[in-house]
């Protein structure tokens, strides 16, 4: 597909174009830089991955147009220790204040701090998706003494900074500091600026705690800018042109707002092409799966969906549709859909916009993702670990007889994804239970039609024992006792035959009413057992 053609197709390439010609008038010749930030406070949700999925499909597409392209990942670990969550102990609130790096990681962890703690199933998540990116720490940053020169360039701008930040304020500041020190003594960012001096750099600080002291912040490396300057610092420090933000980013008076005038006119540089991007939100994640907290995160997906599948639903939605990630049965269908896209794209019927958003799903500038061999439908998947409780030799027999499957690894990671889905999210009661023996009473009770009915099936077991097969045998045993050809179209009679039939055989094979897909069923209860339980 050439540049022109994708352009027209799809929001990544049309952002890519947008993002190479403005690296091109604001950079000539240089590396582009997209980027992302997190903040390692605490859980992080799956939500935000967003946050990263944006910029990496656009530096991707970047990339495999051949352009050095890098995306920046910031940690925003230098970042005050906000709140203690639900869950940790109470202790951790002499905590609060300190940067996150600096915070022991709650209590069990095998991390060095609170931010490392949280950023490591993160940081996990994004290889296994396949994220390219160049992680950056802001602690390592700011106590390296990185942004020396744009901190004091922001101090003696602070009157300019400040008149612009006056416009959103509803209240008068006396003297306003963009750079907030950490307490030599406490670590805390409990304090007070409480004088500056542009000649010297002489930084004059009091803390809560009742320490004070005076630094050279020339020389000073245990303090940070206030968000509203720091974000706009590191647009020009890092020649930012791509970064993306959640629309709590976009309200008057919020960073990105005024960080436009901030980067322009305090430190010289350009706000990022910065599109707001919607909400992604999270259906059915049962309580079950929560082992990392309260917080659904990028892991718990990995868990139950397969890479490119997570990878397609951020890449078929423009950034400002909002969408949600089901935990749900709506797996399945999503499963459905994207095996009908890659049929669709193997047959060579994709419509472009489709084409680009499966690409960019299953592969990145740097190779293919890894995918199941035979994708066998994940509803079926699922309805088999269900049946066999996840008894492999049962579960090999079984696709084996769907699909000519010979080893269980031809249908991994898709097969682990769904025992994992039905481990944790399918509630005890939507588990089905196959029938040890006959229900005697059940099959005492029949009359001579649902007794011949199921003599129509065990008579055509063997001669249907495939998928497709079974189907049309369950289908069509109330076609033909009704008189009619077994490839005949459904009446309005034989469909409620068929709905009492299928009722019947889940009845007589796993006690309910409904169950999974009855040939799905079937094959997994397997022939003999299925005799046993209809009488035969
Ligand atoms: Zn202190």
């Amino acid at each position: 597909m050439s540049a022109a053609d994708s352009a027209e197709s799809d929001w990544v390439s049309r952002f890519a174009d947008e993002v190479i010609s403005e690296a091109q008038r604001r950079a000539p010749g240089k590396p582009i830089v997209c980027a992302s930030g997190l903040s390692p406070s605490g859980p992080i949700h799956l939500g935000n991955l967003r946050e990263v999925m944006t910029p990496h499909l656009v530096a991707d597409e970047i990339r495999r147009r051949g352009l050095e392209c890098v995306h920046l990942l910031s940690w925003d670990d230098y970042d005050r220790f906000r709140r203690v969550p639900a869950g940790v102990d109470p202790s951790w609130e002499e905590h609060i204040g300190k940067p996150l790096t600096a915070v022991p990681a709650p209590p069990g962890s095998s991390h060095p701090s609170w931010a490392e703690h949280f950023k490591a199933p993160m940081t996990a998540a994004l290889a296994e998706l396949g994220v390219e990116y160049r992680a950056i720490s802001q602690t390592g940053q700011y106590t390296s003494g990185a942004y020396r020169e744009q901190i004091l360039l922001a101090m003696r701008e602070r009157k300019r900074i400040d008149e612009v930040l006056a416009r959103y304020r509803t209240k008068q500041v006396d003297a306003y500091f963009p750079y907030k020190p950490y307490c030599e003594l406490c670590e805390r960012d409990l304090t007070t600026v409480t004088a500056y001096d542009d000649d010297t750099t002489e930084l004059a600080y009091t803390c809560v705690c009742g320490f004070g002291e005076t630094v050279r912040l020339a020389e000073h490396d245990r303090g940070k800018l206030v968000w509203k300057v720091d974000w706009p610092m590191r647009w020009a420090y890092e020649g930012v042109v791509f970064e993306p933000s959640g629309v709590d980013h976009h309200s008057p008076g919020s960073a990105w707002v005024v960080g436009e005038r901030i980067v322009g006119e305090v430190f010289g540089g350009e706000q990022p092409i910065g599109p707001m991007y919607a909400f992604v939100g999270i259906t059915g994640m049962s309580k079950m799966s929560s082992s990392k907290g309260d917080v659904p995160i990028p892991a718990d997906a990995l868990e139950i969906m397969e890479a490119p599948v997570l990878r397609w639903l951020y890449a078929r939605r423009k950034p400002s549709q909002s969408f949600k990630i089901a935990f749900d049965q709506e797996i399945q269908r999503l499963y459905d859909e994207w095996d009908a896209l890659g049929r669709k794209v193997a047959g060579g019927d994709a419509q472009p916009a489709e084409l680009a958003a499966y690409d960019r799903a299953v592969r990145t500038a740097e190779g293919p993702l890894p995918v199941t061999p035979r994708a066998v439908p994940y509803r079926t998947l699922a309805s088999i670990v269900d049946i066999t409780t996840g008894d492999t030799a049962q579960t090999l027999r079984i696709l084996g007889d769907l699909d000519a499957i010979t080893s269980l690894d031809d249908a991994r990671p898709r097969l682990d994804r769904a025992q994992r889905w039905v481990d944790t999210q399918l509630a005890a009661d939507q588990r089905t239970r196959v029938r040890e023996s006959p229900d005697e009473e059940l099959l005492g009770s029949l009359g001579q039609d649902d007794r011949d009915s199921l003599r129509l099936l065990l008579d055509g077991l063997d001669e249907h024992w495939s998928l497709d097969g079974l189907t049309t045998l369950v289908y069509g045993v109330p076609k033909v006792r009704a008189g009619l050809p077994a490839d005949a179209k459904p009446t309005p009679e034989v469909k409620v035959a068929q709905r009492e039939f299928f009722a019947l055989l889940y009845r007589l094979l796993v006690g309910r009413d409904t169950g999974p897909r009855l040939p799905t069923l079937l094959l997994a209860v397997g022939a003999d057992q299925v005799r046993k339980l209809a009488g035969g």
